[in-house]
């Protein structure tokens, strides 16, 4: 059986994202990647969604939809964003059961079946 210490010692230290607990090199280490993006793109207009009476239409739309945004104003937020998360075996788990936390604000105690 071989080692290569190049992969031991280019092991970093990763602590989780979200307890910040420590992850020692030998125990297994749980990556989310998550990608947001708007899902609807104004690039992808096709050359028939600009039409005459289509541009009025959705600059009519347009603007209803900058008037009902307020403050969450989508031009504030990225187009698109990738991000990256290094979580431990219990926090992974949480994650996967309940990965918007919806359920964290009102239910601290997770119980295992
Ligand atoms: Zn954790």
């Amino acid at each position: 059986m071989m080692t290569t210490p190049k992969e031991l010692t280019a092991m970093q230290h990763f602590s989780c994202d979200i307890c910040g607990k420590n992850i020692p090199g030998q125990v297994t280490r749980f990556a989310v990647k998550i990608e947001t993006f708007a899902a609807a793109d104004p690039a992808e207009l096709t050359a028939e969604d600009t039409d005459a009476d289509h541009v009025e239409e959705m600059a009519r739309l347009l603007t209803e939809q900058e008037e009902t945004a307020g403050e969450d104003d989508p031009a504030l937020l990225p187009v698109c964003k990738k991000m990256r998360f290094d979580l431990c075996r219990a926090c992974y788990r949480k994650f996967l059961a309940d990965p918007l936390g919806r359920e964290s604000v009102a239910k601290f105690d997770f119980s295992e079946n």
